[in-house]
């Protein structure tokens, strides 16, 4: 049976990833509640508001229920403000903001800052063959680390694409151009982890 695996709806580009995770061949569906959340063999945070995403996963109720997941090894994969809310430390962020955290990383949110807004690269990515298009839009960086995270881009000199276990971040938005291999590595994560 395929994995099923979430992505988080409660504001970014939520339909970009189903469509990428359905062309993978994996079960995706739209998590909104808690019920939802219970399905996911994985979960996607999207890009989009980190500060924004935050807040409603507290109206929601789910930062505590998702924080429980991830304790309990449920994979995750946070893309640009996903990433910023896997991350356990933000600098730049908005006054009190809070993230789900586990990911044992600082990351400093529109890290590119104003000049470089937005653009595109070719990147390396560790555990890919070829380079991946990656299109970073006011995306953060990573700038600390703990040891067990695990480098797998950098853009700027600066990590953009890291994997803690069963935690995988980028800052870049891989589910833009239909390029799924990014997504292909999370899915052989969830693939592994529900064994
Ligand atoms: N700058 C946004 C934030 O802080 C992230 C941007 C994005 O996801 N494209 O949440």
């Amino acid at each position: 049976m395929p994995p099923t695996i979430g992505v988080l709806a409660l504001q970014g580009d939520v339909r970009e990833h189903v469509r990428t995770l359905t062309d993978l061949g994996v079960d995706a569906i739209t998590v909104r509640r808690g019920s939802e959340l219970d399905e996911a063999d994985g979960i996607v945070l999207p890009g989009g508001e980190s500060t924004t995403m935050a807040k409603l996963l507290r109206t929601f109720g789910l930062m505590d229920p998702l924080r429980k997941r991830i304790a309990d090894g449920m994979p995750v994969f946070g893309t640009c403000a996903g990433m910023i809310l896997l991350a356990d430390r933000v600098r730049d962020g908005a006054a009190g903001q809070e993230t789900v955290g586990g990911l044992d990383v600082t990351v400093r949110r529109n890290a590119f800052g104003r000049q470089v807004d937005s653009f595109e690269t070719d990147l390396p990515v560790t555990g890919i063959d070829e380079p991946v298009h990656a299109v970073f839009i006011r995306a953060p960086w990573v700038e600390e680390l703990g040891p067990g995270v695990e480098v797998l881009a950098e853009a700027a000199g600066h990590p953009v694409a890291v994997r803690q276990g069963h935690l995988l971040a980028t800052s870049f938005h891989p589910e833009v151009d239909g390029d799924g291999r990014v997504h292909g590595l999370f899915v052989d994560l969830v693939r592994r982890s529900v064994r």
